[in-house]
């Protein structure tokens, strides 16, 4: 670990404090913790105490911190050509697009590269009106998108803004047993329901009026909802009996987070459109895109597509997704994932879960999983925003960084974990978990 002499954490946080504006946040009442370096699943703050990173910060860092491979192919990027216009050919361009298309499902042709999620999600939309000729987009409420434009107005979660941008955009519900909207009691009644739900929405807004369907493929920010077996599948035969595209947001649960490349490779299904970001350069240096198939490049063949960004197919970020995808596939990353998510991870929370009464849940697969806390085991009441804070300090204060969102504790480490960190990090929420709710049965 590197020493920062004479930088404190203080000094550090007060400087953040007085000239950061962060997002999602009341400005008065942050309290940023202050990190200076990393390694793999490991963060040191500026006065060398160690951190767990199970958030992968924003769910994105699937290398982990200060991947060898991936510094050192930005760094070589940077000492070449940090930046070339999207017009523009580039080696590592080129390299990063025929990397992603590899991983994606056959019939996928390019990659139309963004800065990150939301705008990824934006072009997907666009590209989705433009071939169809029409104008709406179904979403569902339990999910997140993006914080621009029309990826804000799709994201379901009430936090979001209405805006000029509404137009066209209409919310279903997609299926969350342990809150069930149809009062379903078991996985195939759910799933039966809300496909039947989201058939009537369909027939009341216009079959011929739907341009896109827009789901994520596990809904993540809303809880990790991972959908029952044949959902997909049934939006899949919707979509296509309606003539509306099925654009799959990957964002956060693509490359690797699931135990797959993609996390629809679980379900059986084949979108129209992907959309990604995060994992794939761990957030190194900030991109996404869309994977586009052959027949929507065909449509734009002739056509021009009336969208792009200055840094679309940054150098520096497509270099790092070169070395990013080579690192995940010569170490075998999302074979790690999937093992440790189904031997070690899943199983040790599901114990956890048995073992504390505010457990009510336990979702996910591969390395990305909520638990979900609750008051009353029989009502399913949330726990409190105070005992949910409390979780949050207790694990902070025995080193452990996880994803909190509302009542829940999103648990989501590099896809580079160990069964041995897994071990550390369970027995520091165990230990949080008796801190602030007694001692575990
Ligand atoms: N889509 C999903 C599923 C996400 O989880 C996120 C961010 O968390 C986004 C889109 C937005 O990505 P970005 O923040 O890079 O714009």
């Amino acid at each position: 670990m590197k020493q920062f002499d004479g930088i404190t954490n203080q000094h550090v946080r007060e400087l953040d404090k007085r000239h950061v504006f962060h997002s999602w946040s009341a400005q008065a009442k942050l309290d940023p913790l202050a990190f200076a370096s990393g390694a793999g699943c490991l963060l040191w703050d500026y006065e060398g105490r160690e951190y767990l990173d199970f958030s992968s910060q924003l769910i994105n860092t699937n290398v982990g911190h200060q991947h060898p491979r991936v510094v050192r192919a930005i760094q070589e990027q940077a000492a070449q050509l940090c930046t070339i216009a999207p017009a523009a050919a580039n080696l590592a361009r080129g390299e990063a697009a025929q990397r992603i298309l590899a991983r994606a499902p056959r019939g996928f042709e390019k990659v139309f590269f963004t800065n990150g999620g939301a705008d990824a999600n934006e072009n997907a939309i666009r590209m989705a009106r433009q071939v169809t000729g029409r104008d709406k987009v179904l979403s569902a409420y339990r999910s997140y998108h993006g914080n621009t434009g029309a990826a804000i107005v799709a994201t379901g979660d009430p936090r979001r803004v209405p805006n000029e941008y509404a137009r066209g955009h209409v919310h279903f519900f997609n299926p969350y047993l342990y809150r069930s909207e149809f009062h379903a009691r078991d996985e195939d009644e759910e799933c039966e329901r809300a496909l039947r739900h989201l058939r009537r929405v369909i027939e009341c807004e216009g079959g011929g009026a739907i341009a896109a369907i827009l789901l994520e493929s596990v809904p993540g920010t809303a809880g990790v909802l991972v959908p029952p077996r044949d959902y997909l599948k049934g939006v899949r035969a919707l979509a296509d009996e309606f003539g509306a595209l099925l654009i799959m947001d990957e964002v956060m649960v693509g490359f690797g987070r699931t135990g797959a490349w993609f996390a629809f490779e679980h379900f059986d299904v084949t979108p129209d459109l992907i959309t990604f970001a995060k994992g794939v350069n761990s957030g190194y240096v900030p991109a996404g895109g869309v994977i586009v198939p052959e027949r929507i490049c065909a449509y734009f063949a002739e056509r021009v597509f009336p969208g792009g960004l200055t840094y679309s197919g940054h150098p520096l970020a497509m270099a790092a997704i070169v070395a990013t995808l080579d690192a995940m596939q010569e170490e075998d990353m999302v074979g790690n994932a999937q093992r440790i998510g189904r031997d070690v991870l899943g199983p040790g929370l599901r114990a956890l879960g048995a073992r504390h009464a505010a457990i009510g849940e336990v979702r996910g697969m591969g390395l990305f999983w909520a638990l979900e806390l609750v008051a009353n085991a029989d009502t399913r009441a949330p726990i409190s925003a105070t005992h949910a804070a409390a979780i949050k300090a207790e694990c902070l204060a025995r080193g452990l960084l996880a994803f909190f969102v509302e009542n829940r504790v999103h648990v989501a480490p590099p896809c580079l974990v160990t069964a041995q960190q897994v071990d550390d990090a369970l027995s520091r929420l165990d230990d949080a978990f008796t801190a602030v709710f007694g001692s575990a049965t």
